[in-house]
């Protein structure tokens, strides 16, 4: 007969296997085929799962492994989408995700200067980002392009089923729609151009593409555009690009 002591034990000995097999596993980067130790156990940040290179790329692309798409790779499924916004620019999905989206730009308030954006909270940055979007004259039909651009992207390039992809991306589209912010003098001539030699950064930033509120942008954006990107409207937009994609390349 086994006393309850050496069960107890045994079940000890069972535990501390288990963790040490759980943290052995863990020293290294999840991402297949690299070597780098995780941030935990390299000491250089919180993830117990990635190293900090692969953390760093999560923040900027929204994927451990797969980058943002070009512009290039984008481009076709662009022209898809303005063209068959062109043709359904009157149905009611239409019409209600722009409705939708112009709210979102409208709502957003005043932007804060991109050189006050340090250590504010994600939230902040997001309406910043649409607020500045709203002033650079960008509308919710900008918007449902954007959205309808990316979500055609995605059912041909991949990765799917990442959300977290999905947004970035739609949030780095949305992005590269506005400016940053440019300081200027009392006559609106920007301080760049009246001293010309100095460092541009002093009085142009752009706030980085990377964190949580571009996942909170894209979001945003996609969820009040989602009654117009209905799955054959996406798969219709992704042939399209198809389409003109292989008679510029083949013929
Ligand atoms: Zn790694």
């Amino acid at each position: 007969m086994i006393s309850r002591n050496a069960r107890r034990k045994a079940a000890e000995t069972v535990k501390e296997r288990a963790k040490k097999r759980l943290s052995g596993a863990l020293v290294k980067c999840a991402v297949l085929g690299c070597q780098h130790a995780t941030q935990k156990a390299a000491g250089n940040g919180l993830s117990k799962t990635h190293c900090k290179a692969h953390v760093e790329f999560h923040r900027r692309h929204g994927s451990y492994w797969r980058r943002s798409y070009l512009a290039r790779e984008i481009a076709p499924f662009r022209r898809a989408a303005r063209q068959w916004l062109r043709e359904h620019e009157g149905s009611p999905e239409v019409l209600d995700a722009i409705d939708q989206l112009d709210g979102l730009l409208f709502a957003s308030g005043r932007p804060i200067s991109a050189f006050n954006l340090n250590g504010r909270s994600s939230v902040d940055k997001a309406q910043t980002a649409l607020a500045r979007l709203r002033e650079a004259g960008k509308t919710g039909e900008d918007l449902l392009e954007i959205a309808l651009t990316i979500s055609a992207t995605v059912s041909e390039l991949g990765p799917r089923g990442n959300d977290e992809f999905l947004n970035v991306q739609v949030a780095k589209l949305a992005h590269r729609l506005a400016s940053g912010t440019i300081l200027k003098n009392h006559e609106g001539v920007p301080y760049s151009e009246i001293y010309k030699g100095a460092k541009g950064s002093m009085f142009v930033r752009y706030p980085r593409a990377a964190g949580g509120y571009m996942r909170l942008l894209g979001q945003a954006i996609l969820k009040r555009a989602s009654g117009a990107l209905e799955r054959e409207t996406i798969q219709a937009i992704r042939a399209g690009a198809l389409s003109t994609a292989s008679g510029v390349g083949n013929h």
